[in-house]
């Protein structure tokens, strides 16, 4: 792949400049954007690959800035937040951002997110539409059979437990809200869901993973959601 273009979307000159010293180092292309305006400009001009985006603007909230550009493009965007507070994460990803980091956060993080990005870009790259069998780690999931595998061996799951697993695998790397899975499992909305979302997902890692406390396949946000993890 060629050298990645990433936009860095961030009014405060301090954490830009860290971010574009560590993208020059690490061999990344890169264009900046200040404001809103600039950077749906600039997104819209360059055709960046993936998008850090702040969410504390001069002149626009940058959820609207995701909207905004989710409108016309699913280029991946990975916001970069001050606010530590979960429903700003959540409403950043619901707005459809894939993932976040929180001030302060470290060079080595920024670049680890940078290559999960990077590798679901690849994936979708070399696998383009709707494959029929996802491979991950021991886990494959032939979506046309509606079975799920691991080392060979079928996972007896319940319908619901295997619909999570093909969400989660669908959209692997990616970060899923608590209510954007509850939407697309249940097809309802609610707080009181995300009791049983927890309940399903504890008797969905026990089958999957081989030790559920440290789980390799499905990751916990705390507060926020759920990913899956390329193994
Ligand atoms: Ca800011």
């Amino acid at each position: 792949m060629d050298k990645l273009l990433i936009e860095i979307v961030e009014d405060d000159a301090p954490v830009r400049n860290l971010i574009t010293v560590t993208l020059k180092a690490n061999d990344y292309r890169y264009l900046t954007a200040m404001n809103g305006q600039t950077a749906l400009m600039e997104a819209a001009c360059h055709n960046p690959d993936i998008i850090l985006l702040d969410l504390g603007l001069p002149d626009m909230d940058g959820i609207e800035v995701i909207r905004r550009i989710r409108s016309w493009t699913n280029t991946p965007i990975i916001v970069i937040s001050a606010r530590s507070e979960d429903t700003d994460k959540i409403e950043a990803l619901d707005a459809g951002a894939d993932d976040y980091l929180t001030k302060p956060f470290s060079v080595a993080e920024l670049l680890a997110r940078l290559r999960v990005t990077q590798r679901r870009l690849s994936q979708a790259a070399l696998e383009p539409g709707a494959d029929a069998v996802f491979r991950n780690g021991k886990l494959r999931i032939d979506y046309a059979a509606g079975c799920a595998y691991l080392d060979d061996e079928e996972l007896k799951l319940t319908p619901m437990e295997y619909k999570l697993l093909c969400l989660l695998s669908r959209n692997a790397g990616k970060v899923l809200t608590h209510n954007y899975i509850i939407q697309n499992v249940w097809g309802g909305g609610g707080e009181s869901n995300i009791a049983s979302l927890r309940v399903f997902m504890a008797t969905l890692r026990k089958k999957l993973e081989s030790q559920p406390d440290a789980p390799q396949y499905i990751q916990t946000q705390i507060g926020v959601g759920y990913r899956m993890l390329k193994l």
